[in-house]
């Protein structure tokens, strides 16, 4: 039996495969696009492929992610911030502070010591604090936004960017460009305001894990968020899984209670 969790974001869809026991089998990932079923088969197919999974084997599917209400073929739908919990524990069995960076919003969710969720904030106002922040500066300076990330690496000073809006902000860091700042204290200006927009959405407790597509790829954020909290901050391996891990985790806790409740009757 093979248990599967798809996780249609608004920028990328994740899939992780699991079997019986939550042992990770397979991923794939794909830009989400247009078409949130027709990408969700696609990332499906492309963590079976990784999984081996032998075709025509039985499988459990649990949507999650901005896309899941269109994932027809699933056997059950969760919310993001279900998942991001599961997910997270799995690996993590520990009270703690996620704050999840995707593609268009921020989450904040506060977990207890028994992996239940005590209560969460989500930011979708605003791009700022996002990763669509990030994406439309790089897009704008004609750059891919993992070449800002190591530019940012050797950049200094501690100042966000003065522009909250992202478009202001691309703006912005052309002018300054223009001006003959230095790139990579530029960048380094960048990442700070996400996560100064970010830090802005709540108090993050003592233990804290990244998770999402911002942190998984650009590891300069989880450096700067350690320089600015007290607390200890975790970025867990496959960050940018971690829901669709939690929606294969929910699939096969749902199967196996409703396989010990029919044994039961
Ligand atoms: P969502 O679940 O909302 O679709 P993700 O958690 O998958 O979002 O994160 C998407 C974000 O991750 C993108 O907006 C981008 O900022 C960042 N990202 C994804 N892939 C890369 C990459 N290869 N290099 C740099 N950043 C990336």
């Amino acid at each position: 039996m093979y248990f599967t969790g798809i996780d249609v974001g608004s920028t990328f869809s994740k899939s992780v495969i699991c079997d019986e026991y939550g042992e990770v089998l397979g991923r794939g990932m794909l830009r989400t696009g247009a078409d949130f079923k027709e990408r969700a088969v696609q990332v499906l197919e492309a963590a079976k492929a990784d999984a081996n999974y032998p075709e025509g084997a039985p499988i459990r599917i649990i949507a999650t992610g901005y896309g899941r209400n269109n994932i027809d073929f699933a056997d059950g739908v969760m919310t993001e911030i279900a998942c991001q919990a599961k997910g997270v524990f799995h690996s993590i069995p520990e009270a703690q502070t996620i704050v999840d960076i995707g593609g268009q919003d921020t989450k904040i969710v506060f977990v207890g010591s028994n992996g239940l969720v005590e209560r969460f904030i989500v930011n979708r106002k605003c791009a700022a604090g996002t990763g669509a922040f990030l994406e439309e500066i790089a897009r704008r300076l004609d750059k891919e936004l993992s070449e800002l990330a190591q530019l940012a690496q050797n950049g200094k000073g501690d100042r966000a960017l003065s522009s909250y809006c992202t478009v202001f902000a691309s703006s912005e860091v052309l002018d300054l460009l223009r001006r003959g700042v230095d790139i990579h204290d530029l960048a380094r200006s960048m990442f700070l305001s996400v996560v100064a927009r970010v830090m802005e959405l709540a108090t993050f407790g003592d233990k804290i894990t990244l998770t999402g597509g911002v942190v998984a790829n650009n590891p300069i954020v989880a450096d700067l968020i350690r320089e600015k909290v007290k607390g200890k901050v975790t970025v867990p391996d496959y960050a940018q899984f971690t829901a669709a891990l939690g929606a294969a985790i929910i699939a096969k806790e749902q199967f196996q209670k409703q396989a010990k409740d029919q044994s039961a009757t």
